[in-house]
């Protein structure tokens, strides 16, 4: 059992490490040259490359989110978004020559923001500048709320096979009060539709944590779910920072589930879809087991980056467009969020990145271990000792101290030269990676004077 002061940390708006170092590390010290040389090195490795895309337009706004995002009805504010992204399409690529594309996935905002005239010419940049493997990954993240006759039927044509659905609470009463109005019918024809097409994998986005959620009105909203039978589900806890996320603050306090109540509707919506079948991952993920990413699980090849969980090894991550996080060998780098100076940059010909952190090698070995804890909720020392050529017992002789108290208090359980994360202690997860993170114990304002990247919950890993 673990005591109620320990899973006060499980309530704790720290890092989700899709990254270590994480993204309110990055300092306006290192940008485009840094970017630059790691897009050289790119160009120099037979690795395949991951892209993603950010989209930052949405119709309407939704008061939990804390994405980067733009609200407009105006479809031709998106035109000038895609030449610009062609345009850094083609800057990237100069550095890198053409690359191998194993994976592309658009998150946002809202990708089908884009008509399909408008992924059509972007399709014609990345095709021009890129060479897209017919084996790829190729995902969206849809908002079920806008979606035309034949969208998905085009979405497949221009190559997408993976399509992840925000959905959050089907509770009409939680939706007012996130002010997203989303129908089961509206999810359920969005379903039929990216099936109808060819879509190989439909994912969900819930949340919990939201407004008078309860443990009975959320069970519906699993039981809706499971009717509508997604490979994969993201269960995201809310983190509510109103004084970061302005519309947030239009989210009453006072109708927020307590820390208690939290942990009941995490608990009960686990077990729920592990009854279900569905194979529990990392933090917060669920997958049918003939799914990639529950195969990856099961062999631990799983992988976090900033999109969240990836079934792909060693893949690097170039990100494009406003607020995109490239994540590379030598360095991450993050484009400006603001539209204005996105553009500008790019008017100017520059690579549009204006912060990030360069790793050194710490940071590497550190994040290797974090990476082993986010995704498979244990660490053999054996195999990061080999990888690194270290002495773990030395290295981290402070972090293994304080695993030790995790120990007495059921958290992790350590044998020989391996630790778990326990059943219960999964929970804490993050609290159990924070251990390892270096980073933590220096000042915030000593390294990142911009705001930090945003927490997400549409994401599509
Ligand atoms: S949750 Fe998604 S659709 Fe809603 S405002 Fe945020 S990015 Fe846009």
């Amino acid at each position: 059992m673990i005591s109620q002061a320990l899973l006060k940390q499980f309530d704790l708006n720290g890092p989700r490490y899709t990254s270590y170092p994480t993204a309110d590390r990055f300092s306006t010290d290192v940008a485009v040259p840094e970017l630059e040389e790691a897009l050289a090195q790119v160009a120099n490795t037979s690795r395949p490359t991951s892209l993603y895309v950010h989209i930052p337009f949405c119709r309407s706004l939704c008061y939990y989110c804390a994405c980067n995002k733009v609200v407009t009805k105006s479809l031709v504010a998106a035109d000038q978004y895609v030449d610009s992204l062609s345009q850094e399409i083609a800057l990237v690529a100069k550095h890198t020559g053409r690359l191998r594309i194993a994976q592309l996935a658009f998150g946002g905002g809202t990708p089908n923001f884009l008509s399909l005239e408008q992924f059509a010419r972007l399709f014609n940049s990345l095709h021009a500048h890129f060479e897209l493997l017919g084996s790829r990954e190729q995902s969206i993240e849809v908002d079920p709320r806008y979606l035309d006759d034949g969208y998905a039927g085009g979405l497949h044509e221009l190559g997408f096979n993976r399509v992840s659905f925000g959905v959050q609470d089907f509770d009409e009463r939680v939706q007012k009060l996130i002010h997203r109005f989303q129908s089961f019918e509206q999810t359920a024809r969005a379903v039929r539709e990216f099936r109808a097409a060819g879509f190989e994998s439909v994912s969900f986005d819930l949340v919990y944590g939201l407004p008078i959620q309860s443990r009975e009105s959320f069970a519906e909203t699993l039981e809706r779910t499971l009717l509508l039978d997604p490979e994969r589900v993201a269960l995201f806890n809310y983190a509510h920072i109103p004084e970061r996320f302005k519309a947030q603050r239009r989210i009453p306090n006072e109708a927020l589930p307590t820390i208690d109540q939290r942990v009941e509707l995490f608990l009960y919506a686990r077990e729920r879809l592990v009854d279900a079948g569905y194979v529990a991952i990392g933090l917060d993920h669920f997958a049918k087991p003939s799914d990639a990413l529950a195969a990856a699980f099961k062999s631990g090849s799983l992988r976090r980056n900033f999109q969240g969980y990836s079934t792909h090894q060693g893949t690097q991550l170039i990100g494009l467009g406003a607020s995109a996080i490239s994540q590379l060998d030598s360095c991450y780098t993050q484009n400006a969020p603001q539209l204005d100076a996105y553009y500008a940059r790019l008017a100017d010909g520059r690579l549009p990145t204006y912060r990030g952190i360069s790793l050194t090698r710490d940071d590497r070995i550190r994040a290797r271990v974090i990476e082993s804890i986010m995704c498979e909720g244990r660490v053999m020392w054996a195999a990061i000792e080999q990888e690194f050529v270290i002495s773990a017992q030395h290295y981290f002789t402070n972090e293994i101290r304080s695993l030790e108290k995790m120990q007495d208090s059921g958290v992790v359980n350590i044998s020989g030269d391996t630790f778990h994360v326990s059943e219960p202690g999964r929970l804490l997860l993050r609290a159990v990676a924070m251990i390892f993170d270096a980073h933590r114990a220096r000042p915030l304002q000593q390294v990142a004077s911009e705001s930090v990247h945003p927490v997400r919950f549409s994401s599509i890993a």
